[in-house]
């Protein structure tokens, strides 16, 4: 009994898909959330709500995105849980739901899983001691093509935030970001992603394998996504993403296509490999 009380604690990574599976049922029960709308407000509100409720501070990034349809109001929201360095790494998600006029889409893994697993991953951030490095939980607005995936009718908040940063000078000190985008799959299938940075990868699929998920493949892929605009500013980013997802951007995105088993997977594979990566950024 002892025994396996002990051996289960050093299993748990503490991350709750219970807790996160809340999240991301009540960013469904909004409805659609596209940028510019009041249920993107909404979401926003119910994320500012929940980090407040952690004592994690968030300050409002807003700008305009300049779509094809016009300029549209999109706020990201940075929250902040300070650590012995000043320098950070960012944990990311977008919260906006692809617009479509045809059909209701709630994007239950796409928008809603990952701002979910972001929520609770801040919360099991917020309860370790002594964090060698600042923590930022970056919720992005505008990810999503108002239209269609071209040109800059995408990436509206990662491409604003990594501007601003290159601006005021932060961006010297974002020393890593992690992405997580659609992983509430329930046949979660993660491949390695190719735009994303070598050491990073290897550290997060190394962690997985020896947690035993085999979700994590040693499949490759290549995805455009809010990783992006780090990549190009010379941060290294990986982007975790399960793009195959026959539910992806259909009516289908629901919570009948999504399974907290796969927010727990990706949850202990991300709280288990951040000291790793810490401690190869710390030998930098
Ligand atoms: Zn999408």
């Amino acid at each position: 009994m002892l025994l396996a009380t002990a051996a289960s604690a050093q299993m748990s990574s503490g991350f709750d898909s219970n807790k996160a599976w809340e999240h991301l049922r009540q960013q469904v029960a909004i409805g659609p959330r596209p940028s510019g709308t009041p249920a993107n407000v909404k979401n926003r509100d119910y994320i500012k709500a929940q980090m407040a409720a952690l004592g994690i501070k968030v300050v409002e990034q807003p700008f305009e995105g300049a779509t094809p349809l016009g300029p549209v109001k999109m706020v990201n929201l940075i929250a902040t849980i300070p650590g012995k360095s000043a320098d950070r790494i960012v944990l990311a998600s977008h919260f906006d739901t692809k617009l479509f006029r045809d059909i209701r889409f709630v994007g239950a893994s796409d928008g809603a899983s990952s701002t979910a697993a972001l929520i609770e991953l801040g919360r099991v951030l917020k309860a370790r001691k002594e964090l060698p490095f600042t923590y930022e939980l970056l919720f992005l607005d505008g990810e999503e093509a108002v239209i269609e995936w071209q040109g800059t009718d995408n990436t509206y908040g990662s491409r604003h935030y990594v501007q601003a940063a290159q601006k005021s000078g932060s961006i010297k000190s974002l020393r890593a970001l992690i992405l997580l985008d659609m992983i509430g799959d329930r046949q979660l299938t993660i491949r390695r992603e190719l735009n994303s940075t070598r050491w990073l990868t290897d550290i997060v699929w190394a962690t997985a394998a020896k947690l035993g998920h085999k979700q994590f493949m040693n499949e490759e892929t290549t995805v455009e996504d809010d990783h992006i605009p780090f990549v190009k500013s010379g941060v290294p980013s990986l982007d975790i993403i399960d793009l195959d997802y026959p539910q992806w951007h259909t009516a289908q995105d629901t919570l009948d296509a999504v399974g907290a088993r796969s927010l727990q997977i990706v949850g202990d594979v991300v709280v288990a490999s951040l000291p790793q990566i810490e401690q190869r950024l710390l030998k930098n």
